[in-house]
């Protein structure tokens, strides 16, 4: 349901963005703009084409080329990496967004953040370090220390909040805990991003219980720009920032919207990105809307359970559809288990599942599977694996391997 106040923001949005920009007024040319929802959904897909067609920025520019004063890239995980130009504006219009879910999150000028991230070419950690200085935080870049060099500089300068992966919060725990530094009630808060984690109960319980420290699940995407936020009256979900974004969410393979409640993938208009919009993108992540009011009294549209999963790597086992989250959800659960990797292996006839994991006893093999076949209603093959063998993640970890 687009509002009306909505639908004059979409209109004044396409009005400011054609005809400069070529990939959409190419692909908008001839159909109703009045019309949304039979406007084209864009994919990252239709971007990377555009940009090895057009290298390298692709006709995805609204200005001249000099009036762009940043470039971000994604990861290229599944593909080429994206390269993501920004204005002076556009950039603004980013910082705006880490203001309101800063607001939300309650940080203020006599926090100290510490954001141990790689600060490499995507864009989150760049907008969010940039957008708390201007807060008035004192914000503390760790980019290439070692774990350890990070944990004394968060307790040397009495850091108040974390930003990292859920997995690097937890391998700071870990760290801490080897050295026995006392880390606990140290933080007040961890914004979590870069993976589902932060909405996923069992993981979020583990840094909670480890910091003692309220965790707040984020997320954003280099291309579209830092969405949504998990408010502090309700842990475990999203608001996603709809002064700023026109979000939807549809059914994956007909590209209509779902019912209310229902899992979908989550579609995205940004607002405020005039100088390189994107407009109906398609996300590839799976969401599920929470209909009834979130008692912090923020009429966004809410995520429950966050980023559920990525429709790629969406596993489906002998007839059930298993987001790589609930599988994680389950493994989290036993405080023994560190790092793991979940192995799909589609090459067999039946769909073989396989967990190996990293632990500190012996012996929970069985226990684990169990859990799983309850939880999921599939048997999985779990293994335990030498701690240290299985790889680690900064950003983005990807423990679900797909064979097909
Ligand atoms: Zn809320």
């Amino acid at each position: 349901m687009i509002t009306g106040h909505m639908n004059s923001r979409l209109a004044i949005l396409l009005r400011t963005i054609l005809p400069a920009h070529r990939f959409y007024a190419r692909k908008f040319a001839g159909l109703d703009l009045d019309d949304w929802a039979r406007l084209p959904f864009t994919t990252k897909d239709d971007l990377l084409a555009n940009q090895a067609e057009h290298p390298p920025y692709g006709e995805l520019l609204t200005e001249p080329l000099e009036n762009y004063t940043r470039l971000h890239q994604t990861s290229g995980t599944t593909g080429s990496p994206l390269r993501w130009l920004d204005t002076p504006a556009s950039w603004e219009w980013m910082l705006g967004c880490w203001r309101t879910m800063y607001g939300m999150v309650g940080v203020t000028a006599s926090d100290r953040l510490m954001l141990a991230f790689s600060f490499g070419p995507f864009l989150g950690f760049w907008t969010a370090f940039e957008a708390a200085s201007r807060l008035g935080c004192l914000c503390l870049a760790s980019g290439g220390l070692s774990t350890g060099a990070r944990l004394k500089m968060l307790l040397d300068n009495r850091a108040t909040v974390l930003l990292c992966t859920p997995t690097y919060a937890l391998h700071l725990a870990e760290c801490a805990r080897e050295q026995g530094v006392a880390i606990r009630g140290v933080l007040r808060a961890i914004i979590v991003a870069g993976e589902p984690g932060g909405s996923i109960p069992a993981t979020r319980a583990r840094i909670e219980d480890a910091w003692q420290a309220r965790v707040f699940d984020h997320t954003g995407m280099t291309e579209i720009g830092p969405l949504a936020i998990e408010c502090s009256a309700r842990p475990g979900g999203l608001h996603v920032l709809e002064d700023d974004y026109f979000a939807e969410v549809v059914d994956p393979v007909k590209g209509e919207p779902v019912s209310p409640g229902d899992i979908g993938e989550l579609v995205l208009t940004n607002l405020g990105r005039l100088g390189s919009p994107l407009i109906r993108y398609r996300t590839g992540d799976f969401v599920r809307v929470d209909p009834s009011p979130c008692p912090c009294g923020s009429p966004w549209m809410r995520l429950e359970g966050g980023i559920l999963g990525r429709t790629d790597d969406m596993i489906a086992v002998r007839g059930n559809n298993v987001y790589p989250s609930a599988l994680e959800n389950v493994i989290r659960r036993f405080p023994e288990i560190g790092e793991y990797r979940v192995t799909i292996d589609q090459t067999v006839s039946l769909t073989a599942v396989r967990v190996e994991f990293e632990a500190s006893i012996d012996g929970l093999e069985e226990r684990l599977a169990i859990a799983i076949r309850d939880a999921l209603l599939f048997r999985a093959e779990v293994s335990r694996v030498p701690t240290g063998s299985l790889p680690r993640f900064e950003m983005k970890a990807r423990r679900v391997v797909v064979k097909r």
